[in-house]
């Protein structure tokens, strides 16, 4: 089955979040099961570094009116399709945000023209690839189903992932006439409060939905997690999927990891030592045996971080240590900074994105913060399985369906792998700290839990093989 991915950011490429690993990981566990995914990206100037060699396949004219060339490149395991279209791509921000922060202010035309251009390749453009199936994740490749729904091509079958309904991908209603659609797709498809949602049309017009866990899958069919698509996605009924997403486990690997000082396994945890000791040093923590507490994250009212200065003092009086990576909301940044400021040797922080950081994070701490208000899967809690760091997390989304909480049952089996809480306020959370404090004083409890986590399948064996399965459910339909 040959498949056409379109995402806006591919790990090992170019990352803001875990869309980038889902994207990049997927291709290779589908391998497997016999799919071939040709992945289209926008020609970033991180992207047009990395790649060798990449071969002109395809000169668009006018995709709303640009013209763009599509070039073909192998990359780390991944077929690529790069849409080169530099007046709208070549940018010195990130992939959605200028250096000052602020969203580009073309990001409608920038994604159209993404997603104008999968159209036209799953409409066959391609002499050598003609997808059986097209992938697209999120309100940035939203579009392409919807060009596809309007064009007059052989219909293909389309998957939408949501990774996170908070981005809708809105825009003034006003530029409705400049995506190249007809005017009945505005009310047919687009139209959300007078504005256009990418991501709401993605959704009416794709054969079938998907979310990244089953959690999430059932919670954003109410009011609280919906953010206003409940009603939508209600109306997708058994066409909406929860899929748990995996983890690289060759990236991923604390036996294998060339990013940590001291590797090791679950047999050998005292080495993590080794990676501990680096720690301490990188983020000026004192060199005592307190458990040490981790965040990594993006620092915004979602991953509930703003709840971490009130819980501090539970964690410090507990004789805990806080490293915290991460950048986002300048108030949580700036309450954080405070904290590790006033908390010499007990808080550390660093200020920005550093994946080799975040390795040794998983290598030398103790447990890992998750506390988000919702997270529709959350990998952080997954590496910090695979690396024995037990994930304290809040009862949400992909989160409750991922770590089973230290509960007497749970201990009673040997099937504990973490300590969740709910609901998201200091008083819980704190409360979880206490309750991991006192796991951690055991230390026979202790390993066994880091151990039962290691043991989790958390990579992309099961989930591949299930995305495989729809895949084909959703061929078969069309046929
Ligand atoms: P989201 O996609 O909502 O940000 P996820 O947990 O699904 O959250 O994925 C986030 C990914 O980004 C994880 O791989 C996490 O470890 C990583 N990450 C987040 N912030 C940082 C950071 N400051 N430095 C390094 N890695 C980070």
């Amino acid at each position: 089955m040959k498949v056409l991915s379109v995402a806006s950011e591919l790990y090992p490429l170019i990352k803001t979040g875990g869309l980038a690993d889902v994207a990049g990981a997927l291709p290779i566990a589908l391998a497997a099961h016999g799919v071939e995914t040709k992945t289209l990206i926008p020609g970033y100037p991180a992207v047009m570094k990395a790649v060798k060699k990449p071969k002109k396949v395809y000169e668009f004219d006018s995709l709303l009116d640009e013209r763009a060339t599509l070039l073909s490149a192998r990359h780390e395991g991944l077929d690529l399709l790069i849409l080169d279209c530099p007046q709208l791509y070549e940018r010195s921000g990130g992939p959605y945000l200028a250096t000052d922060g602020r969203d580009y202010p073309d990001n409608w035309k920038r994604f159209a023209v993404l997603s104008k251009a999968g159209a036209e390749i799953a409409a066959g453009i391609l002499t050598d690839f003609k997808p059986d199936l097209v992938h697209v994740h999120d309100w940035q490749s939203a579009l392409v189903p919807v060009y596809m729904r309007y064009a007059e091509a052989p219909e293909v079958p389309s998957l939408i992932t949501i990774h996170n309904i908070a981005f809708q991908g809105q825009f003034a209603g006003s530029l409705f006439p400049y995506l190249d659609l007809p005017g009945h797709a505005f009310y047919e498809a687009l139209e959300y409060w007078g504005t256009l949602s990418y991501l709401k049309s993605g959704i009416i017009t794709s054969h079938a939905v998907s979310t990244v866990s089953p959690s999430y899958a059932e919670e954003i069919l109410t009011p609280e997690f919906g953010m206003g698509l409940e009603g939508l996605i209600a109306s997708r009924g058994s066409d909406l999927y929860g899929i748990v997403n995996g983890i690289d486990a060759d990236v991923w690997n604390p036996s294998a990891d060339e990013l940590l000082p001291s590797v090791y396994s679950a047999t050998t945890l005292k080495k993590r030592a080794g990676n501990r000791a680096a720690l301490n040093e990188r983020f000026g923590l004192d060199a005592d045996d307190g458990p040490i507490f981790a965040v990594i994250s993006r620092l915004t009212w979602q991953k509930g971080l703003d709840l971490v200065p009130e819980v501090l003092d539970e964690i410090l009086d507990g004789g805990g240590k806080l490293a915290i990576l991460g950048s986002g909301d300048s108030f949580i940044e700036a309450a954080l900074q405070g904290a590790a400021a006033y908390n010499r040797g007990r808080v550390g922080m660093v200020l920005g994105y550093d994946e080799k950081l975040s390795h040794l994070m998983q290598a030398g701490s103790d447990i890992i913060l998750v506390p988000s208000r919702f997270e529709p899967c959350g990998l952080t809690q997954l590496y910090a399985l695979r690396y024995g760091c037990i994930p304290l997390v809040a009862r949400t989304g992909g989160l409750a369906d991922t770590i089973i909480d230290a509960n007497e049952a749970a201990l009673a089996a040997g099937v504990a792998t973490g300590v969740q809480f709910a609901p998201v306020t200091a008083d819980a959370f704190r409360y979880a700290i206490r309750r991991t404090l006192r796991l951690h004083s055991d230390k026979p409890l202790w390993s066994q839990m880091q151990k039962q986590g290691m043991k989790s399948d958390v990579s992309w064996n099961r989930s591949g093989a299930t995305y495989a399965d729809l895949y084909q459910r959703l061929v078969s339909k069309g046929q």
